[in-house]
């Protein structure tokens, strides 16, 4: 007997179209990720997957644990390429403090003088050193980061340890980290050796 195509059969096929399973949805989003030089959001994943937010969130955990190089940090997923930093040549550590409502000011300064803010870093009484991606490069981005922090009630890591916590920064070059090094301090964030 031959079988016939029904309604059915393509209606199948439709769903599976539409909505991408398993491994072939990591598959993809894997290569997204890989080609793109932005972060991209986990929201983005689910809308273009057509999966909750939360199946992407399994899939990136997944993905990480077959050792892909995918790093979240506050502007979404990115995938780790050797030459993503590779325009950024200088990087630097720096030691701040500040309470939770300058954090924008912070930021601004840093991303004007055309620096990236990588990460911050703050010691945790119980886990130790917590780093969390923060991957800003300009005001736009600062804006969407405050405002994420806003919007979802999350609180500042900084408000762990007083206000204290360090950054990794990066630039084109050490005068530009100098400029941001100075611009810091002359604004009071920098921590200073006083004691
Ligand atoms: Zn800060």
């Amino acid at each position: 007997m031959r079988f016939y195509p029904s309604f059915d059969k393509s209606f199948e096929r439709l769903v599976f179209m539409e909505k991408i399973l398993g491994d072939k949805r990591r598959e993809v989003i894997l290569e997204w990720l890989k080609n793109e030089n932005r972060p991209i959001t986990g929201g983005e994943l689910a809308s273009r997957t057509n999966v909750s937010r939360q199946v992407i969130v399994q899939d990136i955990s997944l993905l990480k644990a077959l050792g892909e190089p995918i790093l979240a940090t506050s502007q979404g997923y990115m995938y780790l390429k050797e030459r993503t930093n590779e325009t950024k040549k200088a990087k630097r550590l720096i030691a701040c403090k500040h309470a939770p409502e300058k954090t924008k000011e912070e930021l601004n300064i840093i991303v004007d003088y055309g620096a990236t803010v990588k990460d911050v870093i703050v010691e945790h009484p119980v886990y130790g050193d917590l780093t969390a991606s923060i991957m800003v490069s300009n005001r736009k981005e600062v804006d969407e980061f405050i405002k994420k922090i806003e919007t979802t009630n999350a609180s500042y890591l900084s408000e762990l340890t007083n206000g204290i916590h360090l950054h990794t920064i990066l630039a084109d070059n050490e005068k530009t980290l100098n400029d941001v090094c100075a611009a810091l301090d002359q604004a009071g964030f920098l921590i200073r050796d006083d004691h």
